[in-house]
């Protein structure tokens, strides 16, 4: 339930509801608008009437949450959320959609990282993703450089501006990557990996959650949930593509409908990221596109130095002038769309 007070509730009608919620068994959670003050209610609605409360001084409204995911849903928040970086790039909303690119691994040669780097800089990109610990099918492939990454990762942030993305793959190393990153990923194999959603819950940076291979998108949204509920409310979700029935000539189906389907129901910002959606180079143009047309709010791509050459992921890399031609013709596109512009494409060519 969320409870919405009068403009004129006072502080005692306030504390009045806070109290028998608590009675109650619920967890209430207080956010103070301009307007009116808003009561998030987070428990058994059986044991409490919404009439009850209703009908307490300075109570406006009591709204059913119809989702079970609660602080995702629309029916909380009709608001887009919008998350905002230190250095005032915005996603979500209607700000023009944002461009995490980088390595699928940040691999041990500084100079390939600062090149894709600085062509991301120039193409007007917001973010430089990269793992540090990589999830691998095969324990026999590389998983990463670990601290070493994360400090290339940082050092071309400093030369760059860019923010950086990094994915976190167990709780033991939240502060390692809290230390470096701007936005912590919490990749596909790890959305219902619910104690690490905890931690990250608890964690002060905004996260970027990606769609489980094999999630329902009420499964998505419910691992949202947990984050959020541990007290991180700055959620990005990100589509990657779901297991279909036939991968001879895509690695994932990309699902473009999630996009809608989940701003019609959640008000968190959604990105796509179609290198892991099709596991094919060719197809990251077209399907990035798709994105951006059905609401994308961002587009996370894999670049490389010299993707031949790529630790992980090389086939659905692009290399540094692919992706220069790509992403000139997704800035046209998002032009085209008349998307709102505080993300401003710098010295695009
Ligand atoms: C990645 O971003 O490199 C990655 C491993 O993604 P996903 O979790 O979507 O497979
Ligand atoms: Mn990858």
């Amino acid at each position: 339930m969320i409870i919405i007070m009068e403009k004129t509730a006072t502080a005692e009608n306030i504390q009045g509801v806070i109290n028998i919620l608590k009675e109650h068994g619920f967890r209430a959670i207080l956010h103070e608008g301009a307007v009116h003050t808003v009561i998030d209610a987070l428990g058994d609605k059986t044991t409490l009437s919404p009439d009850r409360l209703e009908a307490m001084e300075g109570v406006s409204q009591v709204k059913l949450i119809r989702q079970p995911y609660r602080m995702a849903s629309r029916d909380r928040k009709p608001e887009d959320t919008v998350i905002e970086f230190e250095n005032g790039v915005k996603v979500g909303g209607n700000n023009r959609p944002v461009f995490m690119v980088g390595p699928c691994s940040v691999e041990d040669d500084y100079e390939g990282l600062l090149n894709v780097a600085i062509a991301a800089k120039e193409m007007g990109c917001q973010f430089l993703r990269g793992g540090a610990f990589k999830p691998r099918t095969s324990p026999y492939d590389f998983d990463g450089l670990g601290e070493k990454a994360l400090q290339y990762l940082a050092k071309a942030k400093e030369e760059t501006g860019l923010l950086v993305v990094t994915e976190l793959m167990d709780a033991t190393d939240l502060d390692l990557v809290c230390k470096y990153a701007d936005l912590i990923q919490i990749g596909a194999r790890n959305m219902q990996n619910f104690r690490l959603l905890k931690a990250v819950g608890k964690c002060n940076k905004p996260i970027i959650l990606k769609r489980g291979p094999a999630a329902t998108i009420q499964e998505f949204l419910l691992a949202a949930e947990h984050i959020m509920y541990n007290g991180n409310e700055r959620v990005i979700l990100c589509e990657r593509g779901v297991k279909g029935f036939d991968s001879s000539f895509t690695r994932n189906v990309l699902d473009i409908s999630a996009i809608p389907v989940i701003k019609k129901y959640s008000h968190l910002p959604i990105i796509v990221d179609p290198s892991h959606g099709t596991g094919q180079r060719y197809l990251i143009e077209p399907m990035a596109k798709a994105g951006l047309v059905a609401g994308a709010d961002g587009v996370m791509v894999e670049v490389h130095n010299n993707p031949a050459k790529a630790l992980s992921d090389g086939k659905q890399s692009l290399s540094i002038p692919q992706f220069k031609e790509v992403f000139s013709k997704l800035n046209s596109l998002i032009d085209i769309l008349h998307l709102e512009n505080s993300n401003s494409p710098v010295n695009v060519e």
